[in-house]
């Protein structure tokens, strides 16, 4: 099969390596020249473990190849898919559908033979009937048909997702596009994962109700986390007793700083917004918006405690800024909202993050950066955990408490406990969730 993957970020780079590893033909597009100057020369310019591996042995294999010529990428495809972005809409929380509908309009003027073009992009409901219209107005002539075809990978293991998905959903309107969606993805039949085929709506809602039932379950347990610093109960305790009733599930129970990232705050703005315009209103949802503002706005108030009621002229060491751990995606990380907030109040933020300098330097002005904790730690008054590398899970506490002008942890991914912090030195300790000692 011959595969063109239009948008080669965190999903249309993923997608299109996996596929090629799945045997197709795959050419990936991106407007942007600089990322498709690097890939030619072999550079993943993301970081998702284990993609530079798969992306080479594909590449050496002729199977795998990128350019920003959309028209040459096209030509002779089964499938064309869409995997540009699309942001929050400023000032109204839509989805921003500009790119979306570029590409199609691009994938139209330059196709000639019988194609799929699939949306994998998260959209709003009645997308892909949108993109159906546009391509029909731009190119009457042209023998097509749409499919929606949302992602589910997570960043940090999305080669894994996508290879063995709990799922595929392909939405679509005719057998023609099912067959050709069917000869895809035929690689994980062999792997017996269900492929779920529904209409286009349901295909688009899909996406948008499990992104949104999602940060629900994270924003649920980090309410419950507030109530239970307040009534001496444990969190952790909390959600293991309550994840472990198979109705609930333990995954998405953590409780944190609140969720971030590329995908959760934009998609429940979004769905937010569809459920105003067709008069339904997504309250659960909405109150899910408004409760994430607010746990950030908690940990604040912790990080204000733990310096004693101001900012001013502390040194405050945090560890990791990208919104989850395995990614250096910044995008509406908690660390955009919790560090600016340090260094508004007259706080000398230094920052070590293991993958997240390269944004983190753009998106967080006024900070320094360290090579590692300790150095980080070195005459500080309060260490932040903000992000739960790998790298921050085993560290010597007391080596961290000796560096520091006042040894205070702030432990916002619950990752230490009190007798660790207490061992170790530490003359204050705050987590999420679980009754502060300090
Ligand atoms: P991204 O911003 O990392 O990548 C989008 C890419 O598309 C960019 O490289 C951009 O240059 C390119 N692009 C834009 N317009 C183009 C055009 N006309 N022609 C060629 N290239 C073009 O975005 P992403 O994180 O990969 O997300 C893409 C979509 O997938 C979004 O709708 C997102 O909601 C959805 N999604 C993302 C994730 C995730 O974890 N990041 C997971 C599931 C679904």
């Amino acid at each position: 099969m011959k595969i063109a993957m239009i948008g080669t970020g965190y999903v249309g780079l993923v997608s299109g390596v996996c596929l090629s590893d799945f045997g197709h033909e795959v050419v990936c597009v991106d407007n942007n020249p600089d990322k498709i100057a690097r890939l030619e020369r072999g550079e993943v310019p993301i970081y998702e473990p284990g993609l530079d591996m798969l992306l080479a042995r594909n590449v050496e294999a002729g199977r795998l190849s990128f350019t920003r010529d959309l028209a040459s990428a096209i030509t002779g495809a089964d499938a064309v898919f869409i995997a540009v972005g699309t942001p929050t809409r400023r000032g109204d929380g839509h989805a921003d559908l500009t790119y979306v509908m570029a590409a199609a309009e691009e994938i139209a003027r330059a196709a000639s033979d019988y194609v799929v073009i699939v949306t994998k992009s998260t959209v709003p409901v009645g997308t892909n009937r949108r993109v159906r219209e546009t391509v029909a107005a731009t190119n009457p002539d042209l023998d097509f048909d749409v499919a929606s075809n949302p992602e589910f990978l997570r960043e940090g293991a999305a080669i894994e997702d996508f290879m063995k998905p709990d799922r595929v959903v392909v939405g679509v309107e005719s057998d023609r596009a099912a067959q050709v969606m069917a000869e895809v993805y035929r690689p994980l039949y062999l792997r017996e994962f269900p492929i779920i085929t529904t209409d286009l709506e349901s295909a688009e809602m899909i996406k948008y109700a499990a992104n949104a039932f999602l940060a629900t379950k994270i924003t649920f347990i980090n309410e419950i986390a507030a109530l239970c610093e307040r009534v001496g109960a444990n969190v952790k305790q909390v959600s293991k007793g309550m994840g472990l009733d198979g109705r609930i599930g333990n995954k998405f129970l953590h409780a944190g700083p609140g969720y971030g990232g590329s995908c959760f705050p934009k998609d429940t703005k979004a769905l937010a917004r569809i459920g105003q315009e067709y008069a339904v209103p997504m309250q659960i949802t909405e109150a899910v918006i408004k409760v994430n503002e607010e746990v950030k706005r908690r940990m604040i108030e912790k990080l204000l405690d733990l310096c004693g009621g101001s900012f001013n002229g502390k040194t405050v060491a945090v560890l990791g800024v990208t919104f989850k751990p395995n990614t250096d995606d910044m995008r509406d990380a908690p660390a955009l909202t919790i560090v600016p907030a340090m260094v508004g109040g007259g706080a000398k933020v230094r920052v070590v993050d293991p993958q997240g300098r390269r944004e983190g330097e753009t998106l967080l002005p006024g900070v320094s950066w360290a090579d590692d904790p300790y150095a980080a730690a070195e005459g500080a008054d309060l260490l932040v955990i903000l992000t739960e590398w790998n790298e921050f899970r085993a560290l010597d506490l007391a080596a961290i408490a000796g560096r520091m002008a006042t040894a205070r942890l702030a432990d916002l991914r619950n990752i230490y406990t009190a007798s660790d912090a207490s061992a170790a030195g530490f003359e204050a300790y705050e987590s999420v969730g679980r009754a502060s000692w300090a």
